[in-house]
């Protein structure tokens, strides 16, 4: 069993008789003195607690033995010849395999210097020679009870750690614990698998060795670049909802970081992956301008469907003014042919054209613009800016019906941020419609001198703009009232029942809404409202 030096333990076997017998008993105790007589005596007086006995005379089998046996206590004789008890006790403590035996120095030596340095190389009491027998044992046992407890603990927190390592190898978040400067202390499976790192080559390795963060330079001097710098070098929590890691293989994997400062100093990382997230928010994002995208073209096969049933009225507005110019030209042309013809009535008559022209080219520009293909996107513009226009482009409906549209703009000074075309088609929808109930009132009611008009409003209310259109029409039916913002419900007989549906999502997609009311006497309010930019 000891190979170091037979000879000195025989001492040991030779007192107990059979070997089996030793092996059954307590915790093994080393007994070193270079003196027999003195060895003689401690083992009689500790024969009796039970431990197994091995003794040494000199310093160095004292060490091969203690390496052997690992005793839980040496009783280590200070003054021998060659290695001095000092020197033995400093080589055990530097050896992981003997650092834990506690060792007690005897020694006449009676200055408190001898006692003070031998605490300091690494002994746990010091018994003065010559010793009292009861005072050994009573050490002796206390030292042993010391290191039992010691054991104990140790083999708890043993449990304990690989329980914990268990418990952060099951959690499905990375969670990667860091020192006070920034060096991996654990990490568990979920961790090393997201890093693509095996757990063994992080351990002790700089968070910043990693590669996780993309820095200026990989250098630990750029650490303070990086999340978890704060939090195990200042102590501060710190998160990221989302951030880019750089994986092993190069791969850049999206995360979400928190790190939490440790009351013993450094920190703790939690990472979870949110590639799958971000993922499925990227389709989102692609279905969204997908769906836009045909709101869009429903929006513009509408424009161009309102253009077709105003084609007759927008053909007489710019008729008008085609034929005034074909006849102020002819009275132009008539002055021309007289001898003398009077220049200022010529300068009178062409200002007139220009006017003309300039009309009948506003139309048309007007119904351009109106029938423009999606795809202008937004941009900042004074809301009543874009009512007049949409008035003016309504003038057809308002005059073949005979009925005016009054426009009484708020004070506005700031701007929507809006598709203007797709507001225009808002507000050309809404006031087509209070033109047609507001006729349809007159046509029904018996009172002659029923004049109706729209009235078109904007008002500035708080951080967004409201826009009325006040009707004198038949109103809205209770049971209408809940599906007239469905798709195709109509209670026109050729209606198509899609304005006021594509209207509310063009106004929805702006942040606005889009509803109406009954006014108190006669007729509807339809209004929507638009975010200021
Ligand atoms: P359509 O005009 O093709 O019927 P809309 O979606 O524009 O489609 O309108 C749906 C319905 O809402 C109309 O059929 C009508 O009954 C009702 N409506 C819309 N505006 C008014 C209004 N100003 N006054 C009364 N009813 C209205």
């Amino acid at each position: 069993m000891v190979t170091a030096d037979t000879s000195k333990s025989e001492l040991n076997f030779s007192a107990h008789g059979h070997k089996n017998e030793l092996e059954n008993r307590l915790e093994p105790l080393l007994l070193v003195d270079d003196n027999p007589i003195n060895l003689q005596i401690l083992h009689k007086t500790l024969e009796r607690t039970g431990h197994r006995l091995y003794v040494a005379e000199d310093g160095e089998s004292a060490l091969a033995i203690a390496r052997e046996v690992k005793p839980a206590l040496i009783l280590l004789d200070i003054i021998m010849p060659g290695m001095d008890g000092y020197e033995v006790c400093e080589i055990l403590k530097s050896d992981p395999i003997t650092s834990n035996i506690a060792i007690i120095f005897l020694s006449a030596l009676e200055d408190s210097a001898a006692k003070v340095k031998g605490f300091s190389v690494g002994g746990t009491d010091y018994i003065s020679k010559p010793f009292q027998v009861d005072e050994v044992v009573a050490r002796v046992r206390n030292h042993i009870k010391l290191h039992r407890l010691e054991r104990e603990l140790e083999r708890r927190n043993h449990e304990l750690e690989s329980e914990n390592q268990q418990i952060l190898n099951v959690v499905s978040e990375g969670i990667i614990s860091l020192d006070k400067n920034g060096r991996v202390t654990s990490i568990n499976s979920a961790a090393a698998s997201l890093i693509g790192w095996p757990a063994a080559d992080c351990l002790g390795e700089h968070i910043v060795k990693l590669g996780l963060f993309s820095l200026d330079s990989e250098s630990e001097i750029m650490e303070y670049q990086t999340l978890p710098y704060c939090s195990y070098h200042k102590g501060l929590v710190s998160r990221s909802d989302m951030e880019f890691i750089r994986r092993r293989d190069g791969v850049e994997c999206p995360v979400a970081i928190s790190c939490t400062p440790r009351d013993e100093g450094g920190a703790v990382m939690v990472l979870r992956d949110i590639s799958e997230w971000v993922a499925s928010e990227e389709s989102l994002r692609l279905v969204r301008e997908e769906v836009e995208l045909e709101r869009q073209n429903m929006a513009h096969m509408e424009r161009l469907s309102t253009t077709g049933e105003m084609a007759a009225g927008i053909a007489h507005e710019v008729n008008q003014p085609l034929t005034a110019i074909a006849n102020y030209s002819r009275v132009a042309l008539r002055l021309i042919d007289m001898t003398s013809p009077n220049a200022e009535t010529l300068v009178d008559i062409l200002g007139k054209l220009e006017v003309q022209s300039v009309r009948a080219s506003d139309v048309i520009q007007r119904v351009r613009s109106f029938v423009k293909k999606p795809g202008q996107g937004r941009q900042s513009c004074d809301p009543n800016h874009l009512i007049r226009d949409v008035i003016a482009l309504a003038e057809v409906d308002s005059r073949i019906n005979d009925i005016p549209i009054h426009f009484e703009p708020g004070d506005i000074v700031d701007n929507v941020k809006a598709d203007a075309v797709q507001i225009q088609q808002v507000a050309l929808n809404l006031i087509r419609n209070a033109i047609e109930a507001s006729a349809q009132q007159r046509d029904e009611s018996s009172a002659e001198s029923v004049h109706p008009s729209v009235i078109v409003t904007t008002l500035l209310m708080g951080d967004e703009v409201k826009i009325e259109v006040i009707d004198a029409g038949i109103g809205i039916a209770e049971e209408h009232a809940d599906k007239l913002f469905d798709p195709f419900y109509s209670t026109k007989p050729d209606g198509m029942g899609m304005g006021l549906s594509i209207c509310q999502s063009i106004v929805h997609a702006h942040g606005g809404n889009l509803t109406f009311t009954n006014n108190a006497g006669i007729g509807a309010c339809f209004y929507f409202t638009l975010p200021i930019y």
